[in-house]
């Protein structure tokens, strides 16, 4: 499709790279899928939404490692074996530190990690902590 003389004083730029698009649709944003990809990328990269989706997405599944472990009666595994099972320790809803114990929980499942393991793993109730929360929202 040919571009109106008109269109030629102003020719239309790809968003991403600047190249003047000499053809295709006039409403063309992007000389390529790449350039596209990479604008959206960059603009939109990570969006608050997209971090949120992917922090709840690994919670969930940790979440679902921790509850399946305890229903299998297993309270204690090894870290590497924990890893291979896709678990990421890095994402937890809260850390205490008790004494010596570092203790994490994952919603309501509460474990001690060590360099090598996780220990003690031990589901806990929510009410208190729903309870506090709703406090100090309404604070
Ligand atoms: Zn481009």
């Amino acid at each position: 499709m040919a571009y109106k003389i008109e269109d030629m004083k102003h020719p239309p730029h790809c968003l991403f790279c600047g190249r003047v698009l000499i053809s295709g649709r006039p409403d063309r944003k992007f000389c390529s899928v790449a350039c596209k990809n990479r604008w959206h990328n960059r603009v939109k990269h990570p969006s608050r939404e997209q971090v949120e989706r992917r922090v709840m997405r690994v919670l969930s599944r940790n979440h679902l490692i921790l509850d399946k472990l305890l229903r299998l009666g297993i309270y204690n595994v090894d870290r590497l074996t924990l890893l291979e099972l896709g678990y990421h320790p890095d994402y937890v809803t809260s850390y205490r530190k008790s004494g010596v114990h570092h203790q994490y929980t994952c919603f309501d499942i509460r474990y001690e990690l060590t360099p090598t393991r996780i220990k003690n793993i031990v589901r806990t109730g929510l009410e208190d902590d729903a309870d506090k929360m709703e406090d100090e929202e309404n604070v």
